[in-house]
């Protein structure tokens, strides 16, 4: 019997997104196309010192173009043409671009008239087309041919007051030759349910940046593990090299999904146990140095790794307090709890009983540990809702003990919609 425990996983995943919870969104865009602003870097001719350049490309949808709740971009009290643009470092071929303006109803006023303009490589140029001026919504621009650039200078001229914008959004269609993903046709349906259930019921997810994909490429095709050892056994090191080596193999069930997926870079992932933390080093029965060992270091009432060393601590993946450097930083914790049933999962790691592992070391599907993994890249549960067609699978807890096909299916759809972000 499962008993996952809702609250602590949707905890960690709606951390970054607690400030929106009582926001109305719309609809969602429906578009097949990828929005790529979010990699790109951003300049502006100005900004005023209170408002955010990071607000065009942070992925949050407004609720409203007097937005007092996000980050914003706005000029005040500089008026005329004022531009903000994108920036990526390889050209993109984009089909369109939506944007949403930034109007309070007083200094910052929406613009008399704007443009896009893309960078030819020595100049900017006019991209021609229909430019609405709409508030409380995003004003789409449909290009009649693709325009491929590495710069998209989104210029406007002020009318009242100064002018600002609230998200950019700039759209590529899917590669020549096709993306790669070629779900099954009985769950196309599905699978789009689930994409719709996940953008409405976390708002944010396109702005947070510590998913295990994100963890993945910040390592350039690795991920770091520490072990919270919660729980007052011994381990000798045989059963510690058993231990990593059974987390490796269950993560390597996720990651070969992947191989030679839509653009995905890694033909293996490889996974590193660079710390152990207890409560008692007399716990830990060797003496050679193969991993760091935190000792006392008491977070949650569990033994943690240092917080400078840890992901979760540092979102920007720096880690100048690491003894040892970054190479011995950890970006998600094992964390084996005694006398836990169940189990816990999110960006920070995965956390279930430390009987039920030791129990499982030479199990082929530890699916309680898979389940938890999928929920640190992003997969939701589905305690409440089933989408059509599909009757059992791992993340439906209790419906199936191995990744299946939908799973699969499900895991690569974060891939292809956060891909962008990497430049891919
Ligand atoms: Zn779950």
């Amino acid at each position: 019997m499962l008993a996952l425990p809702k609250q602590l996983k949707r905890l960690v995943i709606l951390l970054p997104t607690l400030l929106l919870c009582s926001v109305l969104f719309p609809a969602q865009n429906a578009l097949a196309d990828t929005n790529v602003a979010a990699s790109a870097t951003t300049s502006a001719s100005y900004t005023s010192p209170w408002e955010s350049l990071a607000a065009i490309n942070d992925g949050i949808t407004p609720p409203s173009s007097n937005d007092t709740v996000n980050r914003r971009w706005g000029t005040w009290p500089n008026t005329g043409a004022q531009w903000a643009e994108l920036t990526w470092a390889a050209t993109q071929a984009l089909k369109s671009a939506e944007v949403y303006f930034f109007d309070d109803g007083g200094g910052v006023r929406v613009p008399a008239s704007w443009k896009l303009q893309s960078w030819t490589g020595s100049a900017y140029t006019d991209i021609p087309g229909t430019y609405p001026t709409a508030l409380n919504g995003f004003n789409r621009v449909t290009f009649a041919a693709a325009v491929s650039t590495t710069r998209l200078r989104v210029v406007l001229q002020s009318g009242q007051g100064s002018v600002g914008l609230l998200e950019v959004r700039a759209f590529i269609a899917d590669p020549p030759g096709g993306s790669g993903w070629s779900p099954p046709a009985n769950l196309v349906t599905p699978l789009n349910e689930v994409w719709q259930h996940v953008e409405s019921t976390y708002p944010n997810l396109y702005g947070f940046r510590n998913y295990g994909w994100d963890q993945i490429m910040a390592n350039g095709g690795s991920i770091n593990y520490c072990v919270r050892w919660d729980t007052t056994a011994t381990v000798t090191a045989a059963q510690r090299d058993q231990i990593h080596a059974t987390l490796a193999r269950q993560f390597k069930k996720w990651m070969d999904l992947m191989a030679g997926h839509n653009g995905w870079p890694y033909a293996s992932v490889p996974v590193k146990v660079v710390g152990w933390a207890v409560r008692d080093r007399a716990q830990l029965q060797w003496s050679d140095s193969s991993v760091d060992i935190y000792v006392g270091n008491i977070r949650e009432n569990a033994p943690q790794c240092s917080e400078p060393c840890g992901r979760f601590f540092n979102q920007s993946g720096n880690y100048p307090n690491c003894p040892g450097g970054a190479s011995h930083h950890y970006d998600m914790s094992l964390w084996l709890t005694a006398g836990f049933g169940g189990g816990a999962g999110g960006d920070w790691g995965q956390r279930i009983g430390s009987e039920y592992y030791m129990s499982n070391l030479n199990t082929d599907n530890v699916h309680i540990l898979l389940h938890e993994m999928g929920h640190s890249f992003g997969l939701d549960d589905f305690y409440d809702w089933t989408p059509t067609g599909v009757c059992c699978f791992l993340m439906k807890a209790g419906s199936a003990s191995s990744i299946t096909d939908f799973d699969a299916w499900m895991f690569r759809d974060w891939w292809r919609h956060l891909k962008s972000r990497y430049g891919l």
